[in-house]
Formats: C-alpha cells, structure tokens, sequence
C-alpha cells in the first residue's frame, strides 16, 4: 500500500501519510509536528472509504496544519533547545572542533561546516548526551528504591518519552536532552518507578513521589511543550 496521499483543498494540495494499523478501531486523522497530516486506516477497512473520511475532513487539517509550528533543522543558525536553555548552532571549521565535530560551547552547538551531513551529527551528539543524563539518573533513582535497571536504550518514538520492559529495559527518547532537567527528572522517576511496580496505581506513584518533585508541572509540560520537540531534526 502506497504511504502516501494528496488531498486537495481550495486548490491547495495535503500531503498525507497513509498507514494501517491492527490496533486502530476506527479511520483516526492526527497532525504529527514532522510528518503532518495523518490518517490510520483500521484493518478491514478499505483504502478508499479512509481517503474518502479524510476527504470530508480535510478543511479541519488545512486548518490544523496552518497552526502547526515549523519544523527546525539542524542547520547553521538554527535555535535550539539543550536541558531547556536555547543553544544557537554554528557551522565551524574542522579545526576549531579537533576530533570532535560537535561541541557545545558557551550557549552555541558548533558543528563541523566541511561536512554535509552534520544534522546527522548533531543528531548523535544529542543522542549521546541523552543516553548519558538519562542513564546517570536512571541507575541513580533505581538504587534509590531497591531496583535494578538491566538496559537502557535511547530511540526517537513518536509518541512516548521513556518506557519499561518487564525484563528491567529502559527505553528513552533522545529528545528529552531537550526538555528542562526536571522534567528529565520526572521521566525517569515514571520508568523506573515501573521497576517495581507495573501499573499506575497508587504505590506506583507514592514511589514516583518519593523520588522526584514537580510532577504534575512536568506532566503539563510534556502535555504541552512535548510534541514540539518533534520538530527538531
Ligand atoms: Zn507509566
């Protein structure tokens, strides 16, 4: 199946990313900040009755879309956030750099300007930090409450921020580098909270309580704020 699709507004063309899910129970139209316009098709349900529903919908997305913030790439001049304090990233020359390619610097991110493929760069740079921060904490908070954390991954998942295996594995966004530290702090206290308990129950947030403040501050935070960092990159 094709993954993508135009609609066409007012003589303005959506592009659409097309995509089937086995666990969507009806046709769902969402705005994601890098891949934008959205439709899930349940199975069983045809391609064309889908396109058909996003067809009815699709001055909603125009307008959606509209309000959507641009997306930031990692380019020369770009601003963007590290722990939550905005960093200006500026091309350099190698030499400036050593062996590094990436260095933060003073409120700038200095890249390498010789080489076309320091978004990339940039992206592991981001990567590194945030395996590191969150592993730091991670194994910090675990040894606090008589847990113990077996693998931690960093991804890029389009939806959640951190997750918890039932094996002891650890899953975090690298765009967490981004967020201010406590909601880092907050993240990690949620997963590995789950260590010990599997749910979001009561004990499950008395631990959570126990080990880091501002809770309901950094959930409205990543409510709020979170979705924009997928526009980064
Ligand atoms: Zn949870």
């Amino acid at each position: 199946m094709g993954r993508r699709a135009e609609l066409v507004v007012d003589g303005k063309v959506i592009d659409l990313d097309v995509r089937r899910s086995q666990r969507a129970r009806r046709i769902l139209l969402k705005i994601d900040p890098r891949l934008g316009a959205q439709l899930i098709i349940p199975r069983g349900v045809p391609r064309e009755e889908a396109l058909s529903f996003a067809n009815e919908k699709s001055e909603w997305l125009r307008d959606r879309l509209a309000g959507l913030p641009a997306p930031i790439p990692f380019c020369d001049g770009a601003i963007v956030p590290i722990l939550g304090r905005p960093h200006r990233i500026r091309h350099t020359t190698a030499t400036d750099l050593f062996h590094t390619r990436v260095r933060c610097e003073s409120g700038e991110l200095l890249t390498d300007c010789e080489r076309d493929d320091s978004a990339d760069k940039i992206r592991a740079w981001f990567r590194e930090n945030a395996r590191e921060a969150l592993s730091v904490r991670a194994r910090t908070a675990a040894g606090r409450i008589g847990a113990e954390v077996s693998r931690i991954t960093i991804r890029d998942p389009r939806t959640r921020w951190g997750s918890c295996s039932s094996t002891g594995a650890l899953s975090f966004s690298w765009r967490l580098f981004m967020a201010p530290e406590w909601v880092l702090d907050y993240v990690v206290a949620h997963e590995v909270a789950h260590l010990i308990e599997m749910n979001h129950g009561r004990s499950f947030w008395r631990l959570v309580n126990g080990l880091v403040g501002r809770i309901d501050e950094a959930k409205s935070w990543l409510r709020h704020s979170g979705p924009r960092l997928h526009r980064y990159g």
